[in-house]
């Protein structure tokens, strides 16, 4: 259920040091470490699945867990009402480069341009 060469299993389990902002017992939360927007935060399963193309239907829940800890994780920030964001990159086009399922939050400012 973990992978240990997983760098995000390895953040979920403490092994490797992250700013925190969310912990339970299936999602943990912390700060992006190339913040992109003011409010630039990774949100995890701990359970190790890839991405998107590999969710099945057993862990749809985990999907509306994480949007339900992104919108508290975007009062807490203070985003809420200003407007957010949540992006799961999935595959190479998409430019996904940590293979562990994630969603970023990213709010605080202004977004330039729109994506879709
Ligand atoms: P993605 O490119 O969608 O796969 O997102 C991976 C994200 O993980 C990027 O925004 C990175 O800045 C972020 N990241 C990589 N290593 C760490 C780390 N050790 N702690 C926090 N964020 C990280
Ligand atoms: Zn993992």
């Amino acid at each position: 259920m973990t992978d240990p060469s997983c760098l995000f299993c390895r953040i979920a389990a403490g092994q490797i040091p992250a700013t925190l902002v969310h912990e339970d017992a299936e999602v943990v939360a912390f700060k992006d470490i190339a913040p992109q927007a003011p409010v630039h935060l990774v949100l995890v399963p701990r359970v190790h699945l890839a991405g998107l193309n590999d969710l099945t239907a057993d862990l749809a829940p985990l999907v509306g867990k994480l949007a339900l800890v992104a919108q508290g994780l975007a009062k807490a920030h203070g985003c809420a009402a200003t407007g957010w964001r949540l992006i799961s990159n999935c595959g190479p086009d998409a430019g996904q480069t940590v293979h562990h399922l994630h969603f970023h939050l990213l709010g605080g400012a202004p977004m330039a341009g729109r994506m879709v």
